[in-house]
């Protein structure tokens, strides 16, 4: 029993570390990077506690899990849906600092679907790899 008891502590303060970790930063980082954010605090978690701890907080809304098929996971500590930047040359993501209209839902709702989220990401070139090919 005590034993666990202990587990569960533990667990949860390796959920709690992660997501702070994710929340200090807002570069979107990929669950590998999380893994190195968090080994500075926790040096013996393992990446497969880090993979099924940003599953469990992702499934639950409590972080953001961004990106398609063919490109890799990445979290974000703010789990509003809010527009995305992904720059195709160097796979950065930033939230888009700038107001724009979201698509209407209408369309959706023409299809007989209920919309729950409507996620906005711009695929592009950023500046620093544009600057870089000049
Ligand atoms: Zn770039
Ligand atoms: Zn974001």
């Amino acid at each position: 029993m005590a034993i666990e008891s202990n587990k569960t502590v533990r667990l949860s303060r390796q959920r709690e570390t992660i997501l702070a970790e994710l929340r200090k930063v807002k570069t979107h980082p990929t669950a590998d990077e999380v893994y190195d954010m968090v080994r500075r605090i926790l040096p013996r978690i393992s990446l497969g506690t880090v993979y099924r701890n940003l599953d469990f907080l992702s499934s639950r809304g409590v972080v953001l899990r961004l990106g398609g098929a063919g490109t890799q996971k990445r979290f974000d500590g703010t789990p509003e849906p809010h527009p995305h930047l992904r720059c195709s040359e160097c796979g950065r993501v930033e939230d888009l600092m700038a107001p724009i209209h979201l698509p209407s839902l209408a369309a959706e709702e023409a299809m007989g679907y209920t919309s729950l989220r409507c996620d906005v990401e711009f695929v592009g070139i950023c500046p620093m790899c544009a600057n870089s090919k000049m």
